[in-house]
């Protein structure tokens, strides 16, 4: 709507058509490597008039190899990966008492809306990029070298239900990672103009090793998937005795797990950025104690996201996040500590959560970009001090 493109916080609103690059990319022979984010397989039915379907994401893989895509990997496997990352990230800053509450990172219209309107929370983002990002490192930095390709040679197409993330794969910090990015919608007028019927194409499934996912990792696509994947992974560790949780209101969402020793860790769930700066200052007044917050920029997370076929209203996104659990409900992996490729990639390159190379891969840093007077941007540097 038009609000929501006068206030994006990353511009990403004012649409950009990206399909002229991945044919160009093919015509000069690049090694094609595609990703599918989770929501895409939510919504792409409605774009080109199909029913729901819960084995789409399997027909979308199939199709894009029959146009020349080499791989096509699950962005759902990154998200077992990130929440893995920042599940520990999370644990060492409880530990050590800094930095909290920890802040979700995956959203990069939630991640410029910081830099520019909260830089003294920067420090308290989970330093780990988004799946989008961090598997676009891992392809371009290790398995290029394990297949014997050129990482030049290789064009990484992500396929995201977001605009934002067409800025996120151009910030200065992450590029290179990811060649290109296209939406949903971007998606569907390729399926469209190659003539071909998506329902009478057969699912197959996506390539290995980085298209094995976790039902975890699959609810990355909607609103509490984040929270909910990091305390999968920390379940063990925290002998979790139980679950409370409460909306406070329309998008924000408030949980407390009680653990056997007695402690007890308290998360907030939020999407919209009017209901995120209501969550922010209350934890500056004081108001709410908290130690994790997930935030999405979008009304139920990314299955509500820009780049989302329109009508993109809550009936919707609600349809869509039902879609999304019934995909998640054919998958046999629960938390992102079953996901034996994503264990094996530590086993063979990462070593362990948080390690040296961990850190060089996975992980990033955010700018102050808070406007100065005459309206310009001035990039500063961090930490900052934080407002008593
Ligand atoms: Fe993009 Fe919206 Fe998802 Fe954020 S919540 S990553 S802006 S689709």
């Amino acid at each position: 709507c038009g609000q929501c493109v006068a206030h994006c916080p990353t511009g990403a609103l004012t649409f950009r058509n990206d399909i002229q690059k991945v044919y160009k990319a093919m015509e000069e022979g690049k090694y094609i490597i595609g990703m599918m984010a989770p929501a895409v397989r939510a919504s792409i039915q409605e774009e080109l008039g199909l029913e729901n379907d819960v084995v789409t994401a399997g027909r979308i893989v199939n199709f894009l190899k029959s146009i020349g895509f080499n791989k096509v990997f699950d962005v759902a496997f990154a998200a077992d990966l990130v929440a893995y990352e920042e599940a520990h990230e999370f644990k060492e800053r409880l530990e050590k008492g800094e930095k909290l509450p920890q802040f979700t990172s995956c959203c990069p219209g939630w991640v410029k809306f910081a830099e520019h309107n909260y830089p003294e929370f920067l420090e308290n983002l989970s330093s780990v990029k988004s799946p989008q990002q961090a598997l676009g490192s891992i392809i371009k930095r290790y398995y290029a070298k394990e297949i014997g390709i050129d990482p030049e040679d290789i064009y990484l197409v992500s396929i995201m239900p977001c605009t934002a993330k067409k800025f996120e794969a151009e910030r200065e910090e992450l590029s290179g990672e990811v060649d290109v990015v296209i939406t949903t919608k971007e998606l569907s007028q390729i399926i469209r103009s190659s003539g071909f019927n998506l329902k009478d194409i057969p699912p197959v499934p996506f390539d290995r090793p980085y298209g094995l996912s976790s039902q975890s990792g699959l609810s990355f696509g909607k609103t509490g998937g984040v929270f909910s994947s990091v305390l999968n992974v920390l379940e063990d560790e925290l002998e979790v005795e139980s679950v409370k949780t409460e909306e406070l209101e329309k998008g924000i969402r408030i949980t407390t797990v009680k653990t056997k020793n007695g402690k007890s860790i308290t998360g907030v769930v939020v999407f919209g950025l009017g209901n995120t700066r209501k969550v922010i200052d209350k934890i500056k007044e004081g108001n709410l104690k908290v130690d994790i917050v997930e935030v999405m920029a979008c009304d139920f997370g990314c299955i509500g996201g820009g780049g989302q076929p329109y009508p993109n209203d809550t009936r919707v996104r609600t349809k869509r996040s039902k879609i999304l659990s019934e995909v998640v409900g054919i998958d046999v992996l629960i938390s992102p500590t079953e996901n034996y490729h994503m264990l094996s990639l530590y086993e063979k390159y990462l070593k362990e959560p948080l390690s040296h190379i961990a850190h060089e891969v996975l992980h990033t840093t955010y700018k102050n970009r808070k406007r100065i007077n005459n309206g310009d941007i001035e990039i500063l540097p961090l930490p900052i001090e934080k407002e008593k």
